[in-house]
């Protein structure tokens, strides 16, 4: 079976009533763009660049940034590759970029913020990813968004860069909903952004205000709440005002219980574990954005995470 998955797998994801969804890969670490288009990858939806230099004491310069994100293109052979600034702080320290101790970090130093408080980085960082060649296939992910000026930032250090480097056009920059006031300011942020691409697990930490790596929470931190889902639903219909794409790159787009409810809510693309490709294509396929939706609505009015996995895709349509 899952031979015939694969093989499905390599062909462009379509509902079955003719609606294109993407399906594209998270990554880690070079090497796993070749896996991811094995698998039948149409891209990196994020690449989550404080992994790849976890082992270091020393910040990685311009250069081997580049060398890193240039195998991870050319692994992808051509195919987008969304980066992601660094994300530091909260659940991922960054062993050459000592934070402060803060009461809750999940809440101070995190994300976007760390990068626009230490711009050195930053700058290297978006130089290195203006250097991928060819021009164009890597574009630029915000993480932790929280307001407009944040994107407004980072997209004069782009425009900086990407002028000194000789470029006729900036590349690409989205940003991630991981905050609900991103989420509910969707609208605003379609304005300065190329693209969304939610963040669903800490979209749900934050929403439901329950910690994502607390074992005595675990069980209820659920990205099928229906409030996680309620701002899902305002970020597609922010995002419609300016043709904006809406990707999600947490591991809700992995789980084919949530994959349909987010196609049903206005997500295009889902960014998923490399080995759950073929899964996702597999079960989208089966599916037509009528029955997709009918079960978002329902979802949005369920009580629980628990009673929408309970949910039949199938009943949509009966
Ligand atoms: C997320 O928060 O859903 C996400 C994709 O980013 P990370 O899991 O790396 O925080
Ligand atoms: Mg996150």
């Amino acid at each position: 079976k899952r031979e015939t998955l694969r093989a499905a797998a390599k062909r462009d994801c379509y509902l079955a009533d003719g609606a294109r969804i993407e399906v594209f890969a998270n990554l880690g670490h070079s090497g796993e763009g070749t896996l991811a288009v094995s698998e039948g990858a149409e891209g990196c939806g994020l690449l989550r660049t404080e992994f790849l230099f976890l082992d270091r004491a020393t910040a990685p310069s311009e250069e081997e940034q580049l060398a890193e994100y240039q195998t991870i293109a050319d692994e992808l052979g051509g195919k987008p590759l969304i980066i992601r600034l660094f994300d530091a702080g909260g659940d991922k320290p960054m062993p050459y970029l000592p934070l402060p101790a803060e009461d809750n970090p999940f809440l101070g130093l995190r994300g976007i913020r760390v990068g626009l408080a230490k711009p050195e980085l930053l700058h290297a960082q978006i130089r290195a990813i203006l250097r991928v060649k060819p021009y164009g296939v890597a574009r630029i992910m915000v993480p932790m968004v929280a307001s407009v000026s944040e994107v407004e930032a980072v997209r004069a250090l782009v425009e900086e860069e990407s002028r000194k480097l000789g470029r006729e056009a900036p590349i690409e920059v989205g940003a991630m909903i991981e905050t609900p006031a991103a989420a509910v300011t969707a609208a605003q942020l379609a304005r300065v952004c190329d693209f969304f691409s939610i963040g669903t697990n800490d979209l749900t930490q934050y929403t439901l205000a329950m910690d994502r790596g607390n074992p005595a929470v675990a069980k209820d931190v659920d990205a099928l709440h229906p409030g996680v889902l309620g701002l899902i639903r305002m970020t597609a219909e922010g995002a419609a005002s300016d043709r904006r794409t809406v990707a999600v790159c947490g591991g809700a787009a992995s789980d084919p219980v949530a994959a349909p409810i987010l196609v049903g809510l206005g997500v295009t693309e889902l960014s998923v574990a490399p080995a759950m490709i073929p899964e996702i294509k597999g079960l989208l396929e089966t599916l037509t954005l009528e029955q997709c939706r009918a079960l978002a609505e329902k979802a949005l009015k369920a009580d629980s995470a628990a009673q929408v996995r309970t949910l039949d895709k199938g009943s949509a349509t009966a």
